[in-house]
């Protein structure tokens, strides 16, 4: 029997939720096609967390060849070549590319470079060819945005930091979202006079507001400037530097600006006007709790919904979406207890409440403290310092809210946030025998209640 439509499924967007959607429909059996614009991957793989977490890796050894000292390495000067940083990156954002070329070839989906185009509830075209397809998955991400304010022109996205020619002697970086701070402590750590310029009272709106504070000291110690309560009101080219005007009338100069003032979703010709699919007032497509659109046949998932925009987010409601939609499963991803890790200098992670949320929450909380010098600081003259929270709900006992703020911060919230989701108790994290001589142990061992 002839097939009714050219595709089952017709992703458009091959990142982190695109691809995963298109894998597990292939795998159940749906005659998939994807298309990309760019490069396979995503904002993930190739401007976002991949390349970031490199850089970060990067930014860190300039502290640890001080470290080093402590324990009886001789480290000379060590040099930072940049080009050879950028080099490296680009050489394994093309190995991984190459990875989901293959990952999605095997599953059998068809690969369609370029930008596709809705036309109706079941027709897009891409290359001047139009596809009839049963279901379209608008999974296009986001972009970041420039300030509208003169001289906004001349300033640089996180996608472009990726990219320098060479390394800025001193940047200012706009914006209080972890990608600023981030960006902030990988230009810090490699050597560049870094500024943070942020328009509230301290960056991370969200997050703890200790475990905030602690960060925002710890990055000053550090040597970032920070300026909050500030925002930038214009920007004017001088010779081949900036000269930037702030809101409480003070002014420099500087080599590079960035911003990294938030992200809007793809949803520019995409042909959605015509389609009828709804944008929200941010301009997401608007998606019901089973990822579809206001058109039946139309669904959206990831960072084009403007919610939590997280790879992982996106990879489970493309998995969701797929298993519903071809595997009768209920399109069901749990939002609740999502960690989080800021790759800040040092880290930051979360999960669960925060200590502001959890008191509004519930009726009595106890919070559980520590702070101190790392271990591996006490031989390194680096007075970097360790913050680990734990929230407790008094009436179940249960652990609401982990935070840390130190190193290692993300690979050990991970482990805390499976005992949250499993709806562990302070009993049992105290009952748990840690693991010695660790930062984490402390998590099993924080006796002392502040009141
Ligand atoms: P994307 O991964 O953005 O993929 C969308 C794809 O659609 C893109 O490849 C795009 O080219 C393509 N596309 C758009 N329009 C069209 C069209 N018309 N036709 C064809 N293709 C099209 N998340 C984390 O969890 N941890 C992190 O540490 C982290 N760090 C980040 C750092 C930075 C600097 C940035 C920018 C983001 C970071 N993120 C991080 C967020 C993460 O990258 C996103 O949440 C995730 O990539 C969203 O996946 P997605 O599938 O929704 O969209």
């Amino acid at each position: 029997m002839m097939a009714k439509f050219d595709f089952d499924l017709f992703v458009i967007g091959a990142g982190s939720g695109g691809v995963r959607a298109a894998r597990v429909a292939a795998g159940l059996g749906a005659r998939t096609a994807i298309a990309e614009l760019h490069q396979l991957g995503g904002t993930c793989v190739n401007a976002g967390c991949v390349p970031k977490k490199l850089f970060y890796y990067s930014s860190a050894y300039g502290e640890e060849f001080n470290d080093a000292k402590g324990f009886g390495w001789e480290t000379g000067s060590p040099r930072f070549n940049w080009q050879q940083l950028v080099q490296n990156k680009d050489r394994e954002i093309s190995r991984l590319n190459e990875i989901y070329r293959k990952l999605l070839l095997d599953a059998g989906i068809a690969i369609l470079s370029g930008q596709a185009l809705i036309t109706g509830p079941h027709t897009v075209i891409i290359n001047n060819t139009t596809y009839t397809v049963g279901r379209i998955l608008i999974a296009t991400g986001g972009r970041p945005v420039l300030p509208d304010i003169p001289g906004g022109q001349y300033c640089i996205t996180s996608d472009d930091a990726f990219h320098l020619q060479q390394l800025p002697e001193k940047i200012v970086i706009v914006g209080g979202g972890y990608i600023a701070v981030e960006f902030a402590g990988i230009f810090n750590g490699l050597g560049v006079d870094t500024t943070l310029v942020h328009r509230g009272r301290l960056p991370l709106q969200g997050f703890d507001h200790e475990a905030r504070e602690m960060l925002t000291h710890e990055m000053q110690k550090k040597g970032v400037r920070l300026l909050l309560n500030t925002n930038i009101t214009a920007i004017e080219p001088d010779a081949d530097r900036y000269r930037i005007s702030y809101s409480d009338g003070n002014r420099d100069a500087t080599d590079l600006i960035m911003y990294a003032i938030g992200r809007r979703p793809n949803t520019a010709g995409l042909g959605l006007e015509k389609s009828g699919v709804k944008l929200d007032k941010n301009g997401a497509i608007i998606i019901n709790s089973s990822y579809q659109t206001d058109i039946p046949s139309i669904y959206a998932i990831g960072d084009v919904t403007h919610r939590r925009q997280l790879t992982p987010v996106a990879i489970a409601e493309g998995a969701a979406l797929a298993r519903s939609l071809y595997g009768n499963q209920p399109a069901a991803v749990d939002y609740s207890n999502i960690a989080t890790c800021i790759f800040s200098q040092p880290n930051l992670a979360m999960v669960g409440l925060t200590e502001e949320q959890a008191k509004s929450q519930y009726a009595d909380i106890t919070v559980y403290r520590t702070s101190f010098r790392p271990m591996k600081h006490t031989m390194t003259g680096n007075n970097e310092k360790t913050l680990m929270k734990l929230l407790v709900d008094n009436a179940t006992d249960k652990v609401v809210g982990a935070h840390m703020v130190g190193m290692d911060a993300g690979e050990i919230i991970q482990g805390i946030a499976i005992a949250i989701k499993a709806g562990a108790t302070k009993t049992q994290f105290d009952s748990t025998i840690g693991i010695h001589p660790t930062a984490a142990e402390e998590f099993v061992t924080m006796k002392q209640a502040v009141l």
